[in-house]
């Protein structure tokens, strides 16, 4: 199957399902077959297959839940991070359906994302919403839960070149931040200018995506990786 009619499909299923929001697993499917690096994932549905996910991912892990009804998970106890064994495992799986049983019960839930854990690093975000005059739109920024408060964010329209994707990088007040701080080392700007470009590429062709939101990217001095991916069909 090529690319576009596998991207197709998902998007078609995800119409079907009555859906505009697609699963985070979804999104990251689309992401990866895209060439946008994402963090490793699997799909559970029991506490065994999610320490069974976990051995194959290797330690340390992530628990996020996986619903229809949940786009901010971590607003309801769906995120944990930074579990070393089994044990830690099994207790956060069903923290995790706890915790969102009571935050929302009426959630219907597809089961429990089992992901590597990328260590610490800057976190950045790229997003991209439909203008009905414009077209698609292309926007950068420092991410994670900084984004609302410091609006240190830059936007074009897409398609972008490497070098408009460089372009916007510099120009975003935390830049040198990106470029080595302290101790901090510097990011890997060409992983995050292959990102923003490609991402541009797909909001380009497929016209069907609405809203497309990956907050956070992580990027240390090696690379960039989307670690959160929410994307919305018209
Ligand atoms: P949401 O935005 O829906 O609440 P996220 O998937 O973005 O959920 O997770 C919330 C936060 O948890 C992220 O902003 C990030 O700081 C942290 N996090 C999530 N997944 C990972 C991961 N795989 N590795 C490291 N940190 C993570
Ligand atoms: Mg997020």
């Amino acid at each position: 199957m090529s690319m576009s009619t596998k991207l197709r499909s998902v998007f078609l299923e995800v119409r079907r399902a009555g859906r505009k929001h697609l699963l985070e697993t979804e999104a990251k499917g689309i992401l990866a077959e895209y060439g946008i690096p994402v963090t490793r994932f699997k799909l559970a549905k029991s506490e065994a297959e999610a320490i069974k996910a976990a051995e194959e991912i290797g330690y340390p892990v992530v628990l996020k839940i996986v619903s229809p009804d949940v786009l901010h998970k971590s607003d309801v106890g769906g995120v944990i991070v930074g579990l070393k064994d089994a044990r830690d495992v099994e207790r956060a799986y069903r923290q995790v359906l706890e915790n969102v049983k009571k935050h929302k019960p009426e959630a219907r839930v597809v089961g429990i994302l089992v992901e590597e854990m990328v260590p610490a690093s800057i976190e950045v975000i790229v997003g991209s919403v439909r203008d009905p005059q414009f077209g698609p739109t292309i926007m950068f920024g420092i991410g994670g839960i900084f984004v609302e408060i410091l609006k240190d964010v830059t936007l074009r329209i897409a398609p972008i070149s490497e070098r408009d994707a460089r372009e916007m990088i510099s120009e975003i007040r935390a830049y040198p931040l990106l470029r080595g701080y302290r101790n901090l080392p510097p990011a890997n700007v060409d992983a995050i200018v292959d990102i923003l470009v490609k991402t541009s590429n797909l909001v380009t062709e497929y016209e069907e995506i609405k809203e497309l939101d990956l907050n956070p990217i992580m990027v240390n001095e090696k690379g960039a990786k989307v670690v959160d991916a929410r994307i919305i069909l018209e």
